[in-house]
């Protein structure tokens, strides 16, 4: 049995950096990948054969946990009969209509096969909607691999330090205006310069590309209210956000609609999906109906939309966010109250079943004050719980998850191993 050590540097001479996705590699924390062999509910094993209890659940799809064997039915019984056709199925008609039926402001909805795919996308509708060409982004929020958007992003570029990704020519970002989160002065100061050109605002409505930073008071209401008055359009990257804050996204939390939302992970339960939704008015302007042009030889994958389905269905049954809000709010209050009692500078914060932990004493509202928190103490803490088979990102910039089998006794356990390494740390 290869170890993970033996695995990554095989997978370093064929994959760059041994990875297919770049936090994956462990760069900023040091040490090696694990490389992952099996996983069922919240755990999974690696190629030691050792179980890690995991809150990462693939960077948020998992929310039932992994391998749940409705999820795992539905994807046997659609691969039966075929894995893609490149024509339409009913299927995608039912996916849709629950999509639509839960997110407040969509009416019409698109499936492409990743949340950066719904972002390009949404980027281009707005400014084809629009006639305009500017977008506001803001630091520290991640919307995916697409030119436009890797400015001063977050995620993986800004935990290596690059936030703005070599190889975009500065032609392309021209019309990118990068703003702080929860700076609402700032917005309306680029409204007030730019107004008539900005096409849209993008935003991750709750913020877990730079750890997890909530939108303060009055934020979402502002971009929401300035978009209004110039005609730009806002849209909610829900792509992390949608269905695992709640079952409706940030925009049934607040009651804040935006006028296009991306959505993705958990929409596909582990299978590779996105969709980007809008009203039927805005989304008129998408072909083969308008002029803005999407296209997709595996958009609406059968196999990918059975999984969302399923998933999405057991998502609704009663209590299901009521009982990981609480979960994940024991797990935060008691990974809080142990390093407090080992006087740790530390915070922990969640909404649904999102989290972030802070090697900080009070929860930060902007990125600048994430960078300001312990990262080197994050580090230490991140490979102590690994050694105790805990599973958090590898990255102090990345937020975590928790899903529905992630019960009591599993969320005990990972405070009891938390207790151990915070011991260590002081
Ligand atoms: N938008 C947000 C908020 C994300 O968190 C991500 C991925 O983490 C993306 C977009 C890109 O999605 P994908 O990795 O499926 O392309």
């Amino acid at each position: 049995m290869p170890t993970n050590a033996e695995l990554f540097a095989r997978a370093s001479r064929s994959i760059p950096g041994g990875v297919n996705s770049p936090v994956r590699a462990f760069r900023s924390v040091g040490g090696t990948p694990r490389f992952v062999a099996r996983a069922q509910g919240p755990y999974f094993w690696d190629a030691e054969d050792k179980r890690y209890i995991d809150y990462i659940g693939s960077w948020g799809p998992a929310i039932l946990g992994h391998a749940h064997p409705e999820v795992v039915r539905a994807v046997q019984e659609a691969a039966v009969h075929g894995l893609s056709y490149g024509a339409p199925t009913e299927a995608e008609i039912e996916i849709a209509e629950m999509l639509i039926a839960r997110m407040p402001s969509i009416e019409q909805v698109r499936l492409v096969s990743s949340g950066t795919e719904a972002t390009m996308t949404a980027i281009r509708l707005a400014r084809g909607a629009t006639g305009r060409n500017k977008i506001i982004k803001f630091e520290g929020c991640y919307h995916g691999h697409a030119d436009s958007l890797l400015v001063k992003a977050g995620s993986g570029l800004l935990t290596f330090g690059n936030p703005t990704s070599a190889g975009v020519p500065p032609e392309f970002v021209a019309h990118t205006i990068v703003l702080d989160y929860n700076d609402i002065a700032g917005v309306k100061t680029a409204f007030a310069q730019h107004g008539k050109d900005i096409a849209c605002i993008i935003v991750e409505p709750i913020a877990g590309n730079m750890n997890m930073i909530k939108p303060i008071a009055g934020f979402l209401e502002t971009l929401r209210s300035e978009c209004t008055a110039h005609g730009a359009l806002l849209i909610f990257d829900e792509v992390m956000t949608g269905f695992r804050v709640g079952p409706q996204g940030v925009q049934g939390l607040t009651g804040i609609k935006p006028d296009i939302t991306t959505l993705a992970k958990v929409i596909g339960g582990g299978m590779p999906i996105g969709a980007f939704g809008a009203s039927a008015k805005i989304m008129s302007n998408i072909a083969p109906l308008g002029g803005v042009y999407q296209a997709g030889t595996l958009s609406g994958n059968p196999v990918a939309v059975a999984a969302g389905i399923t998933t999405l269905k057991l998502l609704a049954k009663p209590g299901f966010y009521e009982d990981l809000s609480k979960r994940t709010r024991t797990l935060c209050d008691g990974l809080v109250e142990r390093a407090r009692a080992h006087k740790i500078p530390f915070s922990a914060d969640c909404v649904g079943g999102m989290f972030g932990v802070y090697f900080s004493d009070k929860v930060p509202t902007t990125l600048a004050e994430v960078s300001a928190s312990n990262i080197e103490m994050f580090k230490v803490f991140f490979h102590g719980m690994l050694d105790e088979g805990v599973y958090f990102a590898p990255s102090a910039y990345e937020a975590g998850f928790v899903s529905s089998t992630h019960d009591d006794s599993v969320i005990a356990a990972t405070i009891t191993a938390a207790d151990k390494v915070f011991a260590k740390l002081n």
